[in-house]
This record gives C-alpha cells, sequence and structure tokens, in this order.
C-alpha cells in the first residue's frame, strides 16, 4: 500500500472483479448514472459462474432483480438456458432401477423461473419431496458464453461502463482512510471516488489493509452453535467442474498413464450432481474435488493440476461402473479453466453476518440495513462437512459489504463480512449478485446525497432496490408479485 498525493479521479466508481458480485455492483451504478471502470483479471466476464463451471444458480430467494433479467435475455438464445428438476438420486432409489450414485437434474419445460426462487422449507420434506421425480427443487442452468455475452450487453447498454479485461491490479494507494487509486499490472494508475471489492478473494480489501477472517472460527468468537469448540484452519472444499456430452458409441475413455484407476485421495470416489444443459450435455459437479485446506497448502497451479487427474480418475470411474453403461455414451468436452473455490479469506465489515442471524430468519431480524434476502443451507463440502437447511429466509444487512478501516471501499462478493458458517450458506451466485446491486445502488445514493458509503440512509437504499425488483421481504411484497407474475406471462 502507497501514501498518495491528491489528483482528479477519473471515474465515479471502479469495481474490481467481474463475478456475480462484480457484474451486479458495475450494472447498478452504470444504470443509475455513474461512470464505472470495471476491471477483471481474466479474459471474460462471470467469474466462478463462467470459469469455474458453476453454470447453475440452485434454488434460492433474492433472485429477482438483475438475475431475472439474464434469464428472460437468455431465454431468446436458442438453448442458452433450462430449468432442471431433479430426476434420479441416490438417496431416493425408484422402484425397479438401480440406486443412481450421484444426483441427477435434468431440464423441466413445464417449470418457470419462479420455481427456482426457493429454497428453504426442504427441511419440512420427506427424501421422495426433497429429491424425487416430484421434487421442489429447480435450478436455472444456462450456457456460460451466452451468459457471458448478455451480461457484457447489459453492462454496454449503460453507456457508461468501461470493461477492462485481462487485467488485475498490482498495488493501491491509500490517503487518509480512503483508497485514492489502484495501480494496475501494466503500470497504469486507475484513480475513482469509490471502490467495489468483487475479486471473490477480498483482494483489494486485502491490499488496503483491512482485516480478515480466515477458516472456522471458534464457538466463543460468535457464540454460533454450530462453530467447533477451536478455531481451525478449515475452509469450505473446491471442486473442478467438468462438462460430458453425447456420442453416437459406446467407449471408455483412455486414463493417461499417470491417472490410477482407484480413488487415491480418499477412500472413495465422490458422488457428484449432474445438471443438464439445454442441449443434452451434463455439468458435473463433484461433491468435491478437494479439501479446502489441501488446496490453500497446494497453491492454486499445483491444486489445479491435482484436481484435473481426479477428474480424470472419476470420469473413469463412472464410465467403467457396470451398473451405470449409459456414461459410455458420453465422452468429456470441457473442464473449467478455474476451481470452484467455496471459501478463502472474509473481511471484517461493520457488521458480521453468523449463525445467529441465519437461525434467526428475516421474520425475527431487526436490522434496518437488509439488502438482500437469501435461503440457502448451510452447506460445508468436504471433511466434517454438512448441510443444514433452514425454515425461513434472512436478511443480509448492508453493513456486511462496509469494511471497518477504510471510507470509500465496498466489498460485494463471497470475501464479504461473514462468519464461516454464514458464507457457507451465502455464498450462492445470484445472492453475490444481489449484494453487488447493493453496493451499485449505495454508491450511486452517497454520489447523489453527497454521502459518504457509510452514511447512505438505509431506508433510500432499501426503497431503490425495491423499486429495482430487489426482493427484501418474505413473503413477497405484492409490488414484486405483480411484476413477476406480469412479467411470466
Ligand atoms: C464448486 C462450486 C459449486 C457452486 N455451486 C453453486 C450453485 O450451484 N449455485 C449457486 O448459485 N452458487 C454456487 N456456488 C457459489 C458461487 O458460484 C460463488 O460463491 C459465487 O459465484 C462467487 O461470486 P463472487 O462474485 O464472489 O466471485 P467470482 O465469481 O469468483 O468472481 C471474482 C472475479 O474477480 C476476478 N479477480 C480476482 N482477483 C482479481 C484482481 N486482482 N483483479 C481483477 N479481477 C480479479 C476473478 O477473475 C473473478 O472473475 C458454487 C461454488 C463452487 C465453488
Amino acid at each position: 500500500m502507497i501514501q498518495s498525493k491528491t489528483k482528479q479521479p477519473e471515474y465515479d466508481l471502479c469495481v474490481v472483479g467481474a463475478g456475480s458480485g462484480g457484474i451486479g455492483a458495475a450494472l447498478a451504478a452504470a444504470r443509475m448514472g455513474l461512470s464505472v471502470l470495471l476491471i477483471e483479471k481474466s479474459d471474460t466476464l462471470g467469474g466462478n459462474a463462467v470459469r469455474g463451471g458453476v453454470h447453475n444458480w440452485e434454488p434460492g430467494v433474492g433472485g429477482t432483480s438483475f438475475p431475472f433479467e439474464i434469464y428472460q435475455r437468455l431465454q431468446k438464445i436458442p438453448n442458452a438456458v433450462a430449468i432442471v428438476r431433479m430426476a434420479r438420486h441416490c438417496v431416493v432409489p425408484q422402484p425397479g432401477e438401480p440406486a443412481y450414485p450421484g444426483g441427477e437434474a435434468l431440464p423441466d419445460p413445464a417449470a418457470t423461473y419462479a420455481d427456482s426462487m426457493q429454497r428453504h422449507s426442504l427441511k419440512e420434506l420427506s427424501p421422495e419431496e426433497k429429491f424425487g421425480r416430484s421434487s421442489a427443487f429447480r435450478s436455472i442452468v444456462f450456457e456460460p458464453e451466452a451468459y457471458s455475452r448478455v451480461v457484457g450487453e447489459m453492462l454496454a447498454e449503460t453507456g457508461k461502463c468501461t470493461i477492462l479485461t485481462n487485467t488485475a491490479f498490482r498495488e493501491v494507494r491509500v490517503r487518509d482512510g480512503s483508497l485514492e487509486s489502484l495501480i494496475l499490472e501494466n503500470g497504469e494508475e486507475v484513480r475513482a471516488s469509490l471502490f467495489v471489492d468483487s475479486t471473490a478473494d477480498a483482494k483489494l480489501c486485502q491490499a488496503a489493509g483491512c482485516k480478515l477472517m480466515r477458516g472456522q472460527e471458534a464457538r466463543e468468537t460468535f457464540g454460533e452453535p454450530d462453530a467447533p469448540e477451536q478455531a481451525s484452519s478449515k475452509v469450505n472444499a473446491v471442486t473442478l467442474i467438468y462438462r460430458i456430452t453425447q456420442r453416437d458409441h459406446a467407449a471408455v475413455d483412455p486414463l493417461p498413464p499417470d491417472v490410477p484407476s482407484e480413488c487415491w485421495w480418499q477412500a472413495r470416489f465422490p458422488a457428484w450432481l449432474n445438471s443438464g444443459y439445454a442441449n443434452g450435455d451434463l455439468n458435473m459437479n463433484m461433491l468435491p474435488t478437494m479439501q479446502g485446506e489441501e488446496f490453500l497448502d497446494l497453491g492454486y497451479p499445483a491444486a489445479y493440476a491435482e484436481c484435473r487427474r481426479r477428474v480424470l480418475a472419476h470420469w473413469h470411474y463412472l464410465q467403467t461402473r457396470p451398473d451405470f453403461p449409459e456414461f459410455q455414451r458420453y465422452t468429456i468436452s470441457w473442464i473449467a479453466p478455474a476451481l470452484g473455490v467455496r471459501e478463502t479469506v472474509r473481511v471484517v465489515g461493520e457488521y458480521i453476518l453468523t449463525e445467529h442471524d441465519i437461525l434467526k430468519g428475516i421474520s425475527r431480524q431487526t436490522d434496518p440495513d437488509i439488502i438482500t434476502l437469501a435461503d440457502h443451507a448451510m452447506d460445508r463440502h468436504g471433511e466434517g462437512g454438512g448441510c443444514v437447511e433452514l425454515r425461513e429466509p434472512y436478511g443480509v444487512p448492508y453493513r456486511c459489504l462496509l469494511p471497518k478501516g477504510i471510507n470509500n471501499l465496498l466489498v460485494a462478493c463471497r470475501g464479504a463480512s461473514f462468519s464461516s458458517i454464514a458464507a457457507s450458506s451465502c455464498r450462492l451466485s445470484r445472492t453475490m449478485m444481489a449484494l453487488g446491486h447493493a453496493a451499485g445502488v449505495a454508491s450511486a445514493l452517497a454520489k447523489e446525497k453527497g454521502a459518504t458509503l457509510r452514511d447512505v440512509p438505509a431506508e433510500a437504499l432499501r426503497e431503490t432496490l425495491r423499486m429495482q425488483h430487489a426482493e427484501l421481504e418474505w413473503p413477497c411484497s405484492t409490488h414484486l408479485i405483480e411484476y413477476l407474475k406480469k412479467t411470466f406471462a
């Protein structure tokens, strides 16, 4: 971090990272008239929802605004999007069929987007109701290139957003507790009045010296009932997602000589969830490919290479199962170029969302600054993991986006101010987009009112979000139901 001299900002807002959070922030701010610079390290928009292979929005509340618009645009592109529901699942064997060893969700032409907008209450359902063929579980599966293109078009239509791909920052300049500029890897300096960190790993906050949380907090830290007695370095596991495509003959794809056919990293091959794309391909999500700590110990390049070997071994195992010869009619057509990382670090913000908020639920939360709802299970993958379904949605306060210590910076990504347990629920793509949406609106209101980010009035923020179809109340407000009904008709 460098202390710097003053110069005029070039942009109203600089958003770093063009994953779900960054897209939400850039779009919201640019639509409200701010000049926005969006910086993305990779060559494409979308982050984990594109390069990480998570071409999937799991069911959940809160996806009523930008995600719904994206879905509507994707629908106009042939085979770009499907709504899937459970078809076969290991916990509900169907009479006369071999028990499916994983989970399978396939396109359901009768489903609507609204069917994908609730996850909670699964707790009360029987296994058949949860995962059987009449399952209430509906997800959205999309083509990554179409998604990036649509999002790029939406940003371009604002006329206010400059996008720099293949661009990362190398250092930050801070003056009197505010970020002034970023020095890009090519040496250029970028100046802005406000910044949003959407790098997933809170890299901007880290560079600016904000305080971070890592691993699992001890129970005494926040008094969370499900936290371990002792703090640990455990983080949620990572997955390398792959895609398989049908072919006209049956065959077992050859295994490279350095990849054993037996599972070498745990007792047996992991289960997986395959989700169907509209064109009939399947997205293969191993649950998981590598423990989170192993990923952190190995470092990214070695972890990616090892996960790739595990993908090939997993695929060989599926293709050689005598009870499911159907896999021999598919071949791997794509392995995600980026690892699906669920957790690294989280920032300490003005408020830390914890298991207490999640268990309380929106009906008992009294925070005046809820900016989105979420209802995904508390869901830890890997050793010692588990999945606790929720009874009702909970709200995420705006203060979770305000990192302590830097005045003109918001964090809108999975590295926001969440405890490890809260992050395991909150991290879904549509929720991250909603955090970004709130960050973009807050930036615009700060500029309009001449206020600091901390002083943006919560009610004005919430009212603007409501006007832009964000879901802040449960059950859904009449206004929002009318919007959704009208658009679905
Ligand atoms: C295996 C797996 C399965 C999942 N399944 C689902 C699911 O089914 N449904 C669901 O909704 N969610 C799912 N999730 C969660 C969800 O996909 C992620 O938590 C979410 O996409 C994170 O969004 P983000 O904006 O925080 O980060 P990301 O989408 O990771 O975006 C961060 C962006 O920042 C960029 N970046 C990083 N550093 C820099 C830098 N220095 N300069 C510029 N750019 C930078 C990165 O290249 C990236 O594009 C899953 C996650 C994983 C890992």
